[in-house]
């Protein structure tokens, strides 16, 4: 039976549920705060110059494809995904560059000619990330956690039995040492942490599937830019009949003792059968439910955010040979950059600095001899009131302007035609994200996913979650997942 339908939000989690449960015949609806849809994945566009706000690179593919084929639709009808030919140029301090060449023979070689690591460590490594992703991906990525029926298949039972293959007594650091004996192998590994907004010092080794996910299955882009998905999953969702109020923000979710009845906006109360909220899940409770009693709400207010990031969109007049579509330039102390981030909770003296020129692929993204550099760095999440008081960016963008220029040999101070920052608070601000976290809540910790709040609230009946501080957590394929898990519980609510 068709039901009435308000998604919270139109981030790539919101729209992934809202297309399938539209696709399934329901009247669905978005209600978004901002004047776009795509959350963190939106576009700037000044002075000739266009940048991805958020996201910008694409791992796991095939779980979009699987959403278009989904709604009946082809694919590349919609979008462009190629495999970068690096999945990123590494700049070390003690002046070796290191390519990550998506073909492993040659990332080997490259390996072996510049490191004291080798080839079957590289080799004998990615089988043991290998081995996690084959043994958790299907319980912990691809289902619903909280159902029975999650753990009652046979690669479910395996896994059990194997538990101790998935590594998670162990952090991500520990197991990497016991790979590689070259400093710079263990920081290009151990930066995979960052990938959910983790610290490689205490999250559980088990994260290393996430070097699977880049190696072996690859790393994309979209042609266009990563903005590309959010314009597409929108076209999608509208020929399937998704309707979207935007500049419309929902202040409250009604209930009627457990039951959900609705939402509330400034335009009164929208009555609902089921609402999805695509909103950060500590927001849903705190500020929409006006939670902070139930067991789940409780639970969610003691966990620790993900890490937040600072970023410079900075328009460059420069033709960078030197760097490639994607780059690292490493920090000196790792480790000394993660307890800044984590414990201290200052922006890193010394940051791990990232570099994303999209206009390498997609010239349309610069003016002519000029490039669109995406300059971020990993921030602690904010807990300051605007985050900008502790957060001392001035100097913090002199740091980055003089290590650029010493590793890389580019002085753009100078040469910047275009620029704009976004803060952890600008991130709270825009996205609704607790603290300005970008994935939700961190893995600092081997017990991390199963705390994750469930795509289905076990407290209100007609209230589910999507989006990445849900199952399965942040990141855009796992987000698209968390729709999807959403829209499939909703087919079985009675
Ligand atoms: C700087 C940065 C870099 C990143 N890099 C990568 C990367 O390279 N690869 C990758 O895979 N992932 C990356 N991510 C993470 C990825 O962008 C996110 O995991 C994903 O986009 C989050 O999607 P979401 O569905 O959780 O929704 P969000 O993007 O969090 O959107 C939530 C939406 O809900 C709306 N909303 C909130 N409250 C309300 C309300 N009360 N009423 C109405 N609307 C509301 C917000 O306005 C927003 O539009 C990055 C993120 C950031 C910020």
């Amino acid at each position: 039976m068709s039901k009435k339908i308000s998604v919270i939000g139109s981030g790539l989690g919101g729209l992934s549920a809202a297309i399938r449960l539209a696709v399934s015949e329901h009247d669905v609806t978005v209600y978004e705060k901002n004047s776009a849809a795509g959350g963190k994945a939106r576009s700037i566009s000044q002075s000739g110059f266009r940048f991805d706000t958020g996201p910008s690179l694409l791992t796991m593919p095939f779980v979009i494809e699987e959403l278009f084929r989904f709604a009946g639709e082809d694919p590349p009808e919609y979008l462009t995904i190629r495999k970068l030919e690096n999945l990123c140029r590494y700049f070390y301090p003690d002046g070796t560059i290191l390519n990550a060449w998506p073909d492993l023979n040659r990332f080997a070689a490259e390996i072996e000619s510049k490191t004291t690591d080798s080839k079957e460590s590289l080799q004998k490594y990615l089988d043991y990330c290998k081995t996690i992703y084959d043994l958790t991906a299907d319980i912990f990525l691809f289902s619903d956690l909280y159902s029975a029926s999650t753990y009652t298949n046979t690669k479910a039972l395996k896994t059990l039995f194997k538990l101790p293959k998935i590594d998670s007594m162990r952090t991500m650091n520990e197991a990497n040492r016991s790979f590689f004996k070259d400093e710079r192998i263990i920081q290009l590994f151990n930066r995979y942490a960052t990938y959910n907004g983790s610290d490689p010092y205490q999250c559980p080794a088990t994260l290393n599937i996430i070097s699977h996910v880049e190696y072996s299955i690859g790393g994309y882009y979209l042609e266009g830019g990563m903005f590309s998905l959010t314009k597409a999953l929108f076209a999608l969702a509208e020929k399937k009949g998704v309707k979207f109020r935007f500049n419309t923000p929902v202040t409250s979710i009604v209930t009627e003792g457990t039951e959900v009845t609705g939402i509330q906006t400034a335009d009164g109360f929208i009555k609902s059968d089921i609402v999805i909220s695509n909103a950060d899940v500590y927001s849903t409770y705190g500020k929409l439910l006006g939670d902070n009693k139930t067991r789940a709400a409780k639970k969610y207010s003691r966990l620790e955010p993900s890490s937040s990031a600072l970023v410079f969109y900075m328009g460059v007049e420069i033709d960078s040979k030197n760097l490639e579509a994607h780059s690292i330039l490493f920090s000196a102390d790792y480790k000394k950059e993660f307890d800044e981030l984590f414990t201290k909770k200052i922006l890193p003296s010394d940051p791990t600095i990232y570099i994303y020129i999209s206009s390498k692929f997609s010239p349309g993204d610069a003016p002519k001899g000029m490039e669109n550099w995406f300059v971020m760095i990993n921030a602690p999440n904010s807990s300051g009131t605007t985050g900008k008081e502790h957060l001392s960016i001035d100097s913090t963008r002199n740091v980055i302007f003089e290590k650029i220029k010493a590793v890389t040999g580019y002085d753009i101070a100078g040469k910047i035609r275009y620029e704009s920052v976004m803060t952890p608070a600008d991130i709270e601000e825009q996205t609704g994200s607790w603290k300005g976290s970008i994935y939700g809540i961190s893995s600092n910790n081997c017990k991390a996913a199963f705390l994750r709040q469930a795509n289905k609230s076990r407290h209100y009946r007609g209230l589910y979650f999507a989006g990445g501080s849900a199952h399965p957590g942040g990141g855009i394929p796992l987000v698209i997942l968390s729709g999807k898990l959403a829209a499939e519980l909703v087919a079985k609510q009675k």
